[in-house]
């Protein structure tokens, strides 16, 4: 069984209500070879949300404690995020899932990029909170970018 970032599955868990469906991840959680999660949702955020982006580093330095996420409406949301990945991470080690595929550039759930805290569109290299969490655990991540590769890897 491997991991999905639920959004990838089709549930509609995105800030802005939406999803961001990819037929094929929606096909292996619903043949029970999947386990979908959002960490956001975990975290007991509403959906939708305001947007919300890290500022100061990335997910590792969320972690580290240099670094906070923050919405648009300038509220600190930081340990939302925290606990939602923590719960998330929870979720997978008791189903003894070893790789995840996740959304990409998601302050949650990014594993390349992410935005850059500016709230103005800019991309820089760097993990989401989530992601960071996972990989120090020793998940692998994978997105909707690589994703045959996880799946072919079982
Ligand atoms: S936190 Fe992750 S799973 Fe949830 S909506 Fe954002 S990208 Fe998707």
């Amino acid at each position: 069984m491997i991991g999905i970032s639920a959004c990838l599955a089709g549930i509609c868990c995105r800030y802005d209500g939406g999803t961001q469906k990819i037929s094929e991840l929606a096909e292996l959680a619903a043949n029970g070879q999947a386990r979908l999660i959002c960490p956001e949702v975990l975290g007991e955020l509403p959906t939708p949300r305001n947007p919300a982006e890290i500022l100061g580093g990335d997910g590792s330095d969320v972690w580290n404690g240099t670094a906070r996420v923050m919405d648009t409406a300038g509220n600190d949301v930081t340990e939302a995020f925290k606990a939602g990945a923590l719960k998330a991470l929870t979720q997978l080690q008791e189903l003894g899932i070893d790789r995840i595929i996740l959304k990409e550039r998601s302050p949650s759930c990014g594993s390349r990029m992410i935005y850059d805290g500016s709230f103005s569109g800019n991309k820089v290299a760097g993990v989401g909170v989530a992601a960071a969490l996972f990989q120090q655990h020793g998940i692998r991540v994978f997105s909707e970018e690589n994703w045959r590769q996880a799946v072919s890897d079982n």
